[in-house]
C-alpha cells in the first residue's frame, strides 16, 4: 500500500514536471498524447487536428526502442499502467496490433462508442476500444537474379530448404516478426508454424540483427537473397532520391506473399482513448480525426501506409507502384491471441 501510494505519487509528479498542471487541465482545450508512431512526418497530421478543433495537441514521445512486448510491456504503456488514475494521458497511438491488444488487456483503454468510427473503420480492423487508422503489409523482398519471384510467393518458401543460408531477418522478438508468426499460427495450427519457424532458422545468412531497412538492404549487397519487411520501409526507400537507396532498390525485387491462399500479413498503427483520460471528448474527436480523409490521406502520402477508409484518393507514387494485392482478412484482435505462443515457439527454436 504505502509503495503504491508513493509510485502514484512520484508518477504525479513526474506527469505535473511534463505537461504542467495537470489538475487545471481538464477546463483547457489540450489532448495528452502518448505516441510511440516514431514517424517525424506525424507533425503535419496533428497540426490539422488543431486547426480544425482549436485543440492543442501535448505530445509525450517514447517508447522507440522496444524489446519484448510480454513480461516487460513497452515503455508507454508502462507508464501509463504506473500513472494510474493519475496519467494526464488522453490518447495512445502506436504501432503494432498485438501491441495494441496488450494495452488493451492491461486495462488501459476506455470502451468507446462512436458511429463516425464504426462507419468508417473497417469491422476486422477495429475492437471495442481500440482502432485502427492505417494498414501496412509484411512482404518478400528477395535479390534479383540470385532468387526468382517463383520461390518467394509464400511466407512458407523461407523456410523451404532451397532457401539455405540465403534468408536475413531482424530478430524473432521485434513485434513485426511476432505478429507474422501469430497469423501463422492462426491460419496453420502450432505444430505447422512451429516446423515452419525451424525451417526459417535453418536458413538464416547470419544472426538476426536491425530493423527492416537493413534486411533490404542486406539482399541488395548480396548479404543473404530474401528477407520480409513492412511495405513503408520500402516505399521510403523507393522515394528516396540518394544513390544508394535507389542502387539498392533496383537490386531487389518485391512479392505479395500468399496470394492465393490467405493473403498478405498486415498489421496496423492504431490507438484508443485512454480510460483515465482528463480530456474524453478532445480524445474521441482526435480518433474521429484520424479517421478523417484528410488525415488518411496523410498516413498514405506522408507516411506510406494505406488507409483504413474505403475510397480515400491517395498521391503516393511508391504505393501506387507497389500496386494492389490482397490482405490477410484476420481480425487485428485475434493476432494478440497467438503472441504469446509465437515468442514462446520463437525462443524454442533459437529464432532470436
Ligand atoms: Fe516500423
Amino acid at each position: 500500500m504505502k509503495l503504491l501510494f508513493s509510485r502514484s505519487l512520484m508518477a504525479l509528479a513526474v506527469v505535473s514536471a511534463a505537461f504542467g498542471s495537470s489538475l487545471s487541465q481538464a477546463e483547457e482545450k489540450v489532448l495528452n498524447l502518448y505516441s510511440a508512431r516514431h514517424y517525424q512526418t506525424d507533425e503535419a497530421l496533428y497540426e490539422g487536428f488543431t486547426k480544425q478543433t482549436g485543440i492543442t495537441i501535448k505530445r509525450k514521445q517514447t517508447g522507440i526502442t522496444i524489446k519484448r512486448i510480454e513480461g516487460k510491456e513497452d515503455e508507454l504503456l508502462e507508464r501509463i499502467r504506473n500513472e494510474g488514475a493519475y496519467s494526464p494521458a488522453d490518447v495512445l497511438l502506436t504501432v503494432d496490433a498485438a501491441r495494441l491488444s496488450a494495452a488493451h488487456e492491461l486495462g488501459l483503454f476506455a470502451e468507446v462508442k462512436s458511429p463516425t468510427l464504426e462507419a468508417r473503420i473497417p469491422a476486422n480492423l477495429r475492437t471495442v476500444d481500440w482502432f485502427s487508422f492505417s494498414t501496412r503489409a509484411r512482404v518478400m523482398v528477395y535479390a534479383k537474379g540470385v532468387v526468382k519471384p517463383e520461390e518467394v510467393q509464400s511466407y512458407d518458401d523461407l523456410a523451404n530448404p532451397r532457401l539455405k543460408g540465403k534468408v536475413c531477418s531482424r530478430s524473432g522478438s521485434h513485434p513485426y516478426n511476432l505478429s507474422l508468426m501469430a497469423s501463422i499460427i492462426a491460419h496453420q495450427g502450432e505444430a505447422k508454424a512451429e516446423q515452419w519457424a525451424k525451417g526459417v532458422v535453418a536458413n538464416f545468412a547470419r544472426a538476426p540483427k536491425g530493423g527492416d531497412t537493413d534486411q533490404i538492404r542486406a539482399v541488395a549487397a548480396g548479404e543473404c537473397a530474401v528477407a520480409v519487411a513492412n511495405t513503408y520501409y520500402l516505399a521510403r526507400l523507393m522515394r528516396s532520391d540518394k544513390p544508394e537507396d535507389r542502387q539498392t532498390i533496383d537490386k531487389i525485387g518485391v512479392v505479395w506473399p500468399d496470394q492465393k491462399s490467405y493473403g498478405a500479413h498486415i498489421n496496423v498503427s492504431g490507438g484508443g482513448v485512454l480510460k483515465h483520460a482528463p480530456h474524453k471528448e478532445a480524445a474521441l474527436k482526435f480518433l474521429e480525426y484520424l479517421a478523417s480523409d484528410q488525415a488518411q490521406r496523410y498516413f498514405a502520402d506522408g507516411n506510406n501506409e494505406w488507409p483504413v477508409v474505403a475510397g480515400i484518393k491517395i498521391d503516393n507514387p511508391a504505393l501506387t507502384a507497389l500496386g494492389k494485392f490482397k490482405a490477410d482478412p484476420l481480425p487485428v484482435g485475434s493476432l494478440a491471441m497467438y503472441r504469446a505462443k509465437a515468442q514462446i515457439i520463437f525462443d524454442q527454436v533459437g529464432y532470436r
